[in-house]
């Protein structure tokens, strides 16, 4: 059997089982077994594929034909140009949070006196928020999640980046173990988001199959978790800070609500603003604490 056989084959079955996007699943499964490139791979279409790397394809294939994420058959996802592990006890990085990074750096970037304050990355998952913020800015961060499980896939990613010694992890039910003390100067989060009636609804048979519900479960209306995070702001941040939060694409007009002066944020916040994503949907909430 020669590569171009086997992708042959990949974009057919995979067709076949409903899967969209087959031939690009079939380059990247192949191209892992064979350590090698899209590019490499093409270049290389009449070799002769060893048995042992066809039979590890074929079982990718047939994973995938189950829907399984390319990401989690793989064990890695890149995000922000870096290789991240992840399994499913976390979500895989998407593009959408690749912008949240970027807003943060945005802010930090041009007065970086400013925010000389801890950073706190609530819900991190995977950690590749809080690996790329502690590459991009050298700063120290406090990366949060209620999972065991994902901290230790955070602590894997932490070490292959080598910013182990820049964040510090820490198992708690968003911030029951840093009450008082108002040490945060900026705070990151990917929450879970995701209202009842999308879950029911239904998501991608990748999504719902295989990604960690823990991660996406935001309540009735998607915004449970949000909600307490407005609960712990002015204990756990400093008068002043900086808030970035990922939103899903219809939730502005409900965020901003909840953040206007007549909900009782008049104290808390100076400005509230949605960000949109490169799509002009609603994507992360922005908020500038007040001097409170
Ligand atoms: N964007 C994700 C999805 O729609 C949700 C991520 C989240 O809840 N944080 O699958």
């Amino acid at each position: 059997m020669q590569v171009i056989d086997l992708l042959h084959t990949a974009t057919r079955e995979l067709a076949e089982a409903g899967v969209d996007g087959g031939d690009l699943d079939g380059q990247l499964l192949l191209g892992a077994c064979l350590n090698k490139s899209r590019t490499e791979l093409f270049l290389a279409a009449d070799m002769e594929v060893p048995e042992e790397a066809r039979r590890v394809f074929l079982r990718y294939l047939e994973r995938r034909k189950r829907r399984e994420p390319i990401a989690y058959i793989l064990g890695e996802r890149e995000f922000w140009s870096l290789p991240f592990i992840v399994n499913p006890s976390v979500l895989i990085p998407r593009p959408e949070t690749e912008f949240l990074v970027e807003q943060v750096l945005a802010a930090c970037r041009p007065r970086r006196g400013l925010h000389d304050g801890w950073i706190l990355d609530l819900c991190c998952g995977s950690g590749a928020i809080a690996v790329v913020l502690a590459l991009e800015l050298q700063r120290d961060i406090v990366a949060v999640d209620i999972s065991c499980d994902a901290l230790a896939v955070a602590q894997q990613n932490c070490r292959r980046h080598k910013v182990d010694d820049r964040v510090a992890l820490v198992k708690a039910d968003l911030l029951t173990a840093f009450a008082a003390e108002r040490r945060f100067s900026l705070l990151v989060s990917n929450p879970p988001y995701v209202s009842r009636r999308q879950l029911r609804q239904g998501l991608d048979p990748e999504v719902a199959g295989y990604e960690p519900l823990l991660a996406l479960d935001g309540g009735e209306d998607g915004l449970d978790i949000i909600a307490r995070i407005k609960e712990m702001l002015p204990v756990i941040m400093r008068p002043g800070g900086e808030v970035f939060i990922e939103i899903g694409a219809e939730q502005g007009p409900a965020l901003l609500r909840m953040f206007a002066p007549s909900a009782g944020a008049a104290e808390l916040v100076k400005t509230v603003e949605i960000l949109k994503d490169y799509a002009g949907r609603d994507r992360v909430l922005h908020l500038l604490l007040s001097g409170y």
